[in-house]
């Protein structure tokens, strides 16, 4: 039986080049491009009036701790800088993240991302208190209902206060535990195939959390299975001071001793890196995820995208956990990406292509993912369309620059490897207000715990 073709006709504007026309999807990919004023080659099943939408390749999204929209501008926790901020929440997180808690937190974050244009994440979950053992499972059944394409980051912590570590005691977990729960994970889970819906990442939490034991082991393991690595660098002073105090040296000297440096490795926020150092991690293709918006709500600093894309690191974004955005909105990282390049580098050089590239093609080669993140024939069919009919968009010239500059912040369709997963703003067969009851009741019990 041939694969449906549908027609994605002459959109207002794309971003792709010679597809002005539009463009044939075919089961799970993209077939052809149609010039301006042209038809397709061969017949198609259906056709989709583009002409009143914007269409990017599906947003693909590099860091997040779904459990944190549970916590979400919680009184102990706002206006505090990173450590701080995490000390006044492990206990919270600790007493009271339970699966069924963690299952709506996981399937509200997978909407939010979904609804803002995101075809693909990784969610880099390290926390696990007693009775969280099936978390990635949980997370692998979340985004199958959605028709989400998934990273599970089987993230770890085995390092806690009384061994010098900063989480509390009840959330880490015992090093051969780990090792050997990321093993049967990744054997249920990692799907390295083209066009995979689920893949597998290791991802130790950050230095001040994990023993140098769980990073080499890590390492070997993900070498061993064909895994990336993820984990926290960078992201404040006081990292850098505590690596100096613990290890006596830089983060990515440490990063180097744990046999971390290689292009399957990302790291989420990668501030506070020296010149040498973003040399190093470009010289050895080390991605980097900028979390433009959770690096100005902590205070954190600015990445410095431009020096490690020069440096030959890929920058892709990441919208950060929500205790720390406080959103799961990946256009408005976009926006935040835009913004903040500007004032590092000024008006000319960052520009809202940039911004678009890194959350796409930049986010999916952080992902180890050939097959997503640009509109090209032979590309899975991942689509994130916009409307620009709402008041924000009116007397916009440039379509792609209006999205971004006027702050787009849902998509109107998206389609994931060939199907519609959102219609008119809604994940289809979603109940948006069943949903944030829900969750919304799961997150005051958390907070009353
Ligand atoms: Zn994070």
């Amino acid at each position: 039986m041939t694969e449906a073709r549908i027609w994605l006709k002459n959109p207002l504007a794309m971003l792709c080049e010679g597809a002005g026309g539009g463009i044939v999807v075919q089961g799970r990919r993209i077939a052809e491009l149609v010039a301006t004023g042209d038809s397709p080659r061969e017949p198609v099943d259906t056709v989709f009036d583009c002409s009143a939408h914007v269409v990017l390749p599906g947003l693909v999204n590099t860091h997040h701790h779904f459990y944190q929209t549970l916590t979400r501008a919680h009184p102990a926790a706002i206006n505090k800088e990173l450590f701080d901020w995490l000390t006044a929440l492990y206990p919270i997180w600790a007493r009271a993240v339970t699966p069924e808690s963690f299952r709506l937190a996981t399937r509200l974050a997978l909407c939010e991302l979904l609804m803002s244009g995101c075809t693909t994440t990784s969610d880099h979950h390290y926390l696990y208190p007693g009775g969280l053992d099936d978390a990635m499972d949980i997370q692998a059944e979340e985004a199958a209902a959605l028709g989400m394409r998934i990273t599970l980051n089987r993230g770890s912590m085995d390092l806690s206060r009384k061994d010098g570590g900063l989480p509390p005691d009840s959330v880490v977990q015992d090093t051969d535990a780990i090792l050997a729960d990321c093993e049967a994970v990744i054997a249920r889970h990692h799907d390295g195939s083209q066009g995979s819906m689920r893949q597998v990442a290791l991802a130790p939490c950050s230095p001040f959390s994990v023993t140098t034991r769980l990073m080499k082991e890590s390492a070997a393991l993900a070498r061993k299975c064909g895994c990336r690595l993820h984990t926290h660098l960078g992201e404040t002073h006081d990292e850098d001071a505590y690596c100096v105090e613990k290890f006596s040296c830089r983060p990515v000297e440490y990063l180097e001793e744990c046999g971390w440096l290689g292009d399957t490795t990302w790291l989420a926020h990668g501030i506070h890196f020296d010149y040498g150092e973003i040399e190093r991690l470009g010289r050895h293709g080390v991605g980097v995820c900028h979390c433009p918006t959770s690096n100005m709500v902590l205070a954190s600093g600015q990445c410095r995208t431009l020096e490690l894309e020069a440096a030959g690191s890929p920058v892709g974004l990441g919208v950060d956990g929500s205790a720390s955005n406080d959103n799961s909105n990946l256009m408005e990282g976009v926006r935040h990406a835009l913004m903040l390049g500007r004032l590092r580098y000024g008006a000319a050089r960052v520009t809202h292509l940039d911004a678009l590239r890194w959350a796409s093609e930049g986010s999916a080669r952080l992902l180890g993912r050939a097959d997503l993140g640009r509109i090209a024939v032979g590309m899975q069919a991942d689509l994130a369309l916009y409307s620009l009919e709402e008041l924000r968009f009116s007397g916009a010239g440039d379509p792609l620059a209006a999205l971004v500059l006027c702050g787009a912040h849902r998509a109107d369709r998206v389609m994931i490897a060939g199907q519609w997963r959102v219609e008119d703003g809604i994940p289809v067969g979603l109940d948006i207000a069943r949903l944030r009851a829900e969750h919304g009741a799961a997150s005051r019990l958390l907070a009353g715990a």
